[in-house]
């Protein structure tokens, strides 16, 4: 079994993949990434494969294997041994677990096919459902990409108000885009799209931001996700919690901005405090009081300055990341189907 086993491989150096307007070989392309997902791929390759074959599409599905521990490597050889012949499948096996959006991108950059299509491998998302949004797709001509909307979260009731939250302060604080509640990852697009979410070149990413940022006619279709077939939900609340900083730091400016205002406003609280103790002084003399309201002036503009500060060093440290310019994930394999 050939591939690229022996040379590590990362986003800049697949440029050549990206090239816009390149032919494409199939009808669609599955996105699949997949972190300890042994469980769930042999279902998903065989109801994929059998889903589209039916309905006469010529299919690819590129699985993205970031960084798993259970095994998934050996077992994504397999599968595209299997494959041979049959189905064009690609596997990309990251180094070490970059995150879904790194494997989203990855996945996307290996997609050989007219349209794309980002979905889960643990079965949430059915390959009927995204059969139904590509046919979609090729009915509208104006529409661009096709987006699953869930109608009902089958998830626990502090979550739901956690994500309710986000959406709300992300519309309110992100300069120039919205990004619609409920509106998953899963999304079938055409090609345009893919290249230009390809042609953004930042490391921390945020898929909502960046599908709401370039544009595109989207179409919203409801959708119900179904019970994980096997395994657990990847996303703890302590990384979602990262992820939700990452789209609010990544989309704004103006939280920067705040300390003009905090600070004017204090400036000129300042003046009309002090004018009222002279004229304080000047119609009753002289008084010494006031050592806790001074003890808490000093703890409000302290508290001030360090939050101040704190965001600050929030778009600092990503812009310092960012600049970095490491690679967005580094492939150790990537095997491929139809090739020799
Ligand atoms: N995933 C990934 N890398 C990660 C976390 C998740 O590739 O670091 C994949 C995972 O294997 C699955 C998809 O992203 O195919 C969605 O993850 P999960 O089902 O855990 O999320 P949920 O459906 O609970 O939102
Ligand atoms: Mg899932």
């Amino acid at each position: 079994l050939q591939g690229k086993a022996t040379q590590v491989s990362t986003d800049a150096q697949n440029t050549q993949q990206t090239a816009p307007g390149a032919q494409a070989t199939y009808d669609l392309t599955l996105v699949v990434p997949c972190y300890n997902e042994a469980d769930n791929i042999p279902l998903f390759y065989k109801t994929a494969t059998e889903c589209f074959e039916n309905a006469g599409v010529k299919l690819e599905i590129v699985f993205v294997n970031d960084g798993s521990q259970d095994g998934s490597a050996q077992l994504l050889r397999r599968v595209v041994e299997t494959a041979r012949g049959r189905h064009a499948v690609q596997a990309v096996t990251f180094s070490r677990n970059f995150g879904k959006e790194s494997a989203l991108y990855a996945g996307m950059q290996a997609a050989r096919g007219g349209a794309i299509c980002l979905i889960d491998a643990d079965m949430q998302q059915t390959p009927a459902d995204a059969l139904r949004m590509y046919r979609l797709l090729m009915e509208s001509p104006d529409v661009d990409c096709v987006a699953a909307c869930q109608v009902q979260r089958k998830e626990g009731f502090v979550l739901k108000l956690f994500k309710r939250a986000f959406y709300r302060t992300f519309n309110g604080m992100a300069d120039d885009i919205a990004i619609p509640a409920n509106v998953s990852d899963f999304r079938v697009f055409r090609r345009s799209v893919r290249d230009a979410l390809l042609a953004l070149p930042e490391r921390e990413r945020f898929s909502k931001g960046l599908f709401a940022w370039i544009g595109f006619n989207t179409l919203e279709v409801p959708y119900e996700a179904e019970q994980r077939a096997a395994g657990k939900s990847k996303w703890s609340f302590r990384k979602l919690f990262r992820y939700a900083a990452t789209g609010i730091f990544g989309f704004t400016t103006w939280p920067l901005k705040v300390a003009i205002w905090i600070g004017s406003l204090c400036a000129v609280a300042a003046v009309v405090y002090l004018l009222a103790v002279l004229g304080e002084y000047v119609l009753y003399g002289t008084n010494v009081p006031g050592y806790p309201s001074l003890a808490c002036l000093i703890l409000l503009f302290g508290g001030l300055q360090l939050a101040v500060l704190g965001v600050i060093g929030e778009y600092l440290g990503r812009d310092y990341i960012e600049n970095k310019r490491r690679p967005i994930y580094l492939a150790k394999e990537h095997l491929d189907s139809t090739q020799e």
